[in-house]
């Protein structure tokens, strides 16, 4: 289920921006609401065909740029990993440190972030539009890195 809000929302931005609204995004919105942490778009996909969803790739990949435009999902980009997305809807303003082995996604909350980027930016006339910060590191414990494990698969909800 869509909340109605962010179902709204997402009605808004389409008809603003003149996109078509069409079942199948409502099916991607839906799908990528349901998945708890960071997915890339083929997680998505392939998530959405085994429940045989009927959807192309194509659009699966242009739904989740409109998502994340729309401000429903927020879009990372791990170093040279692939494009990850994550639902903002519902959740704090949080920070990643992602080990750059075993692409592992640690999320923290620390308000002193946003205090500081605020203050920065304020004294500098700046209006924050969007803003990262993203801490790259390796596993202390080499055993359980897993080096060759390239995608975060465990965050699909079964
Ligand atoms: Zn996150
Ligand atoms: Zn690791």
């Amino acid at each position: 289920m869509i909340p109605e809000k962010v179902k709204e929302m997402f009605i808004t931005f389409l008809k603003k921006n003149a996109h078509r609204i069409t079942n199948e995004r409502f099916l991607i919105l839906d799908s990528a609401l349901n998945i708890e942490g960071h997915f890339d778009a083929d997680e998505l996909y392939l998530k959405m065909k085994n429940e045989y969803l009927q959807v192309s790739r194509a659009t699966v990949y242009n739904t989740l740029e409109l998502m994340s435009d729309c401000k429903i999902l927020t879009k990372h980009n791990f170093k040279g990993d692939r494009t990850r997305y994550e639902t903002k809807v519902g959740r704090k303003p949080h920070y990643h440190i992602i080990c750059i082995n075993c692409n592992k996604i640690i999320e923290f909350e620390y308000p002193m972030i946003e205090k500081i980027q605020n203050k920065i930016c304020k004294e500098n006339n700046l209006e924050i539009v969007d803003h990262t910060f993203q801490v790259f590191a390796k596993c202390e414990n080499a055993e359980k890195c897993d080096k060759k494990k390239q995608t975060n698969s465990s965050a699909i909800k079964e």
